[in-house]
């Protein structure tokens, strides 16, 4: 067994603020078929203690970043949880990365910088008579861990940080490197050191000893200026490093009330019903997603009476930027075939992948995204951008998919509103013909989503760095 020790910020079903924690909590599960012992850490925030009463410590530190401090050995699911109980740093109300004031917490570098200093003891010293071979560390949250491993010495331990969306880098001001005990020496460009300030996210990137993203085209796209925000060079010299793999979803949760296209009549029915929408001539189209520039949803209203002239229809379920929130009521007030839901709400998000045709993710840019994945264990048909993980995992209804008979879903390039409306007239065609619209929503089901090839394509990763056959 390979011994990994995930380091993590969020971790479903504890604490979730995107897909990162998704993919912390699906992994362990995942990985133990695969020959992988995957331990987890994760800072002792109030709605993790609460939810591990049983949890009992294992280590304690005197002082870690201006508090005493200890590790809880709890459980995530049938793996370890190690949960770092730092109150001085994680004992408040609110979000796990925002004060009340809606602001990053002042002292977030230590907060984080306390869980890579936990992460790096114990892959030094072991715990619980147990010791990682490698970290997994995930974004700029865990990025300081190669940091403090080699200034522990502890150079046979090896580390994978994943980029999960590197618009989050996790920057601190320059005269906290005392504080935050970083070694001067690699305070300079080559190190940790971004344009005169720390990054804990360059930190991960240069250190550790292989990267990762989550899709192989999301990996192309972060060595261009265009993704790469700045850290693009660095990412293209590390390029013989850096891997993409895909994350995938719960099939235990996501898994469609109907086995092929007939089923999906009466939640159709439902959903209209639901939402007061009548009965249509085209496709039903959901969106479900945060209302922020980064998904493309202005494009959408560019492009909605494209899909209107196909008799088309469209359910929003989202919050975010007021604009956009806005915007969308306006439409919804505006336009018959148009409804919306302002909030948050996992069990209607499942109603309306059951009941639509079609699932619109346009997104600007998409390191992985989880709801083409739905969308497709639904039959629920993708149309995305093409970019990062949309790119990989959906088979565009080009003349050439189509004549395989291996379409799963639409794509548009470049990502503007007059693709998006070219694909909505390519969408009212194909769902016109009935038998290639049949066809694509059996290869849609068909397609695995689940996290078995991207647990193995992990496992391989973790055997390959350390050396294990
Ligand atoms: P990101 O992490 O950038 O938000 P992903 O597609 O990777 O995008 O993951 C988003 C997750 O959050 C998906 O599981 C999606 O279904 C869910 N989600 C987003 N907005 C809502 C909402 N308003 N209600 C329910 N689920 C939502």
């Amino acid at each position: 067994m390979t011994r990994v020790l995930s380091v993590t910020s969020e971790c479903v079903p504890l604490v979730k603020t995107g897909g990162l924690a998704d993919v912390a909590g699906a992994l362990p599960g995942a990985l133990a078929a695969h020959g992988v012992d995957m331990r987890t850490i994760l800072p002792g925030y109030p709605k993790v203690l609460s939810a591990q009463p049983e949890a009992k410590p294992v280590h304690r530190f005197d002082d870690l970043f201006g508090g005493p401090a200890a590790v809880l050995r709890g459980t995530l699911g049938d793996t370890v949880l190690y949960i770092l109980d730092a109150p001085h740093l994680y004992n408040r109300s609110g979000s796990i990365y925002l004060g009340p004031d809606g602001q990053d917490w002042p002292d977030n570098p230590f907060r984080f910088a306390a869980l890579c200093m936990a992460a790096a003891v114990i892959a030094t010293d072991g715990i619980d008579g147990w010791a990682p071979q490698v970290l997994h560390l995930h974004d700029w949250q865990a990025g300081l861990t190669p940091v403090y491993l080699q200034q522990r010495g502890a150079t046979h331990v090896k580390t994978l940080a994943t980029v999960h969306n590197i618009a989050f880098q996790g920057l601190a001001p320059a005269h906290l490197r005392g504080a935050l005990a970083l070694p001067e020496a690699g305070f300079t460009r080559d190190g940790y050191e971004y344009w005169g300030k720390i990054s804990a996210l360059k930190a991960g990137l240069v250190y550790a000893t292989r990267l990762s993203t989550v899709s192989p085209t999301y990996a192309e796209e972060l060595m261009t200026p265009e993704f790469g925000m700045g850290l693009e060079g660095l990412l293209r010299q590390r390029a013989a490093d850096l891997t993409g793999i895909l994350n995938g979803i719960d099939e235990a949760v996501w898994q469609p009330p109907y086995s092929d296209l007939t089923g999906k009549a009466e939640h159709k029915r439902a959903l209209q019903q639901e939402f007061g929408l009548d009965p249509a001539e085209g496709p039903l189209c959901v969106v479900i997603a945060r209302l922020t520039g980064q998904k493309g949803l202005d494009l959408l209203l560019e492009a909605l009476p494209a899909l209107l002239a196909q008799g088309g229809q469209m359910i929003v379920l989202g919050s975010g930027e007021p604009e956009l929130e806005a915007a969308f009521r306006q439409a919804a007030k505006t336009q018959p075939g148009v409804a919306v839901y302002i909030g948050y709400d996992e069990a209607l998000s499942r109603r309306m992948m059951a009941g639509a045709d079609a699932t619109l993710v346009p997104s600007r840019f998409e390191p992985c995204g989880l709801t083409q994945l739905y969308g497709l264990r639904f039959g629920t048909i993708p149309v995305v951008s093409l970019t990062g993980g949309l790119a990989d995992t959906i088979i565009n209804a080009s003349a050439a998919g189509l004549a395989a008979g291996v379409a799963t879903g639409l794509q548009f390039h470049p990502v503007t509103g007059l693709a998006l409306a070219n694909a909505f007239t390519r969408l009212g065609a194909l769902y016109r013909q009935r038998d290639v619209w049949a066809q694509m929503v059996r290869n849609a089901m068909a397609h695995p989503v689940g996290w078995d090839s991207s647990a193995r394509a992990y496992a391989d990763l973790f055997a390959e760095m350390t050396g294990a056959e």
